[in-house]
């Protein structure tokens, strides 16, 4: 992991997640260079959300080694944890708090004064179209609102390193471009961008890097404009990579 070469923003080694008798990560070593818009892609129950919730520490791995920065995860823990900004899968939002209140709340948690804390949170419920629901208590937002508000918390500090999980499911399209201007935004300003999504074609427009999993397992890693070059879409090549053995027998009775 030394060398002249300037630290990756996430480096793995040899990592894994057991549950039970099935492990969800099984051997992963990963390399993201700092300050790249970097898809973390893979079929459904392929182990993402597990490597996000590792990389956050919000699960311990089984074994293997995490760093960020070029340290190492369990060493420096809460400093390193503020320097993230994360949108987790299922919000990790606090029903009973309004938006105002949530957004505050993690500005705080991050190290934000409490005046700056409280700009900032109104400020980003209105870039996010939320001001008119500042008030309303998360547990009645909708799928998008709270995908809005958990990505105004993960930029309330400016972190470095953001770990998005599906980041654009179910917000509409201004809202989904308004993400990935700031986002685009954040990567010019040096911030590297960790995100997973099945939408390959947006994956395919944002991302400069792309790593495929498959059962726990990594099975490609590269810079999108090798492997999607030409007519070939990171569709094709996804496909390619953990669809073949996948090919489900014919229903005769779906195909007229
Ligand atoms: P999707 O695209 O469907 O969201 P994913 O790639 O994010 O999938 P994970 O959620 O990481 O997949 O799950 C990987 C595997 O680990 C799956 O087999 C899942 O059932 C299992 N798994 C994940 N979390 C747990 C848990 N808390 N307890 C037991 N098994 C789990």
């Amino acid at each position: 992991m030394e060398g002249s070469a300037p630290p990756a923003a996430i480096e793995t080694r040899a990592l894994r997640k057991v549950y039970g008798d099935k492990a969800a990560l099984d051997g992963v070593d990963l390399r993201v260079p700092a300050g790249s818009f970097f898809g973390f892609l893979g079929p459904n129950g392929a182990g993402k959300t597990t490597m996000i919730r590792l990389v956050a520490s919000l699960a311990p791995p089984t074994s293997g080694e995490i760093r960020l920065f070029g340290r190492p995860l369990e060493t420096d823990s809460a400093e390193i944890k503020r320097q993230i900004g994360i949108v987790p899968e299922d919000s990790l939002l606090f029903e009973q708090l309004n938006g105002a209140e949530m957004l505050e709340f993690a500005g705080r948690m991050y190290g934000l004064g409490r005046a700056v804390a409280r700009r900032r949170a109104r400020e980003l419920l209105e870039l996010f179209e939320l001001d008119g629901a500042g008030r309303k208590l998360i547990a009645d937002y909708s799928k998008g609102m709270r995908k809005r508000l958990a990505m105004a918390a993960a930029l309330i500090h400016r972190p470095r390193l953001f770990l998005l999980d599906e980041p654009f499911e179910g917000v509409d399209a201004i809202g989904a471009r308004l993400m990935k201007q700031l986002l685009e935004e954040q990567v010019r300003a040096g911030a590297t961008i960790f995100l997973t999504s099945h939408v390959l074609e947006v994956v395919e427009r944002l991302c400069d890097r792309v790593a495929v999993i498959d059962r726990g397992r990594l099975v490609l890693e590269g810079l999108v404009s090798e492997l999607a070059a030409g007519s070939r879409t990171l569709e094709d090549v996804f496909v390619e990579v953990v669809g073949a053995e996948r090919r489900p027998p014919a229903l005769a009775w779906l195909h007229p």
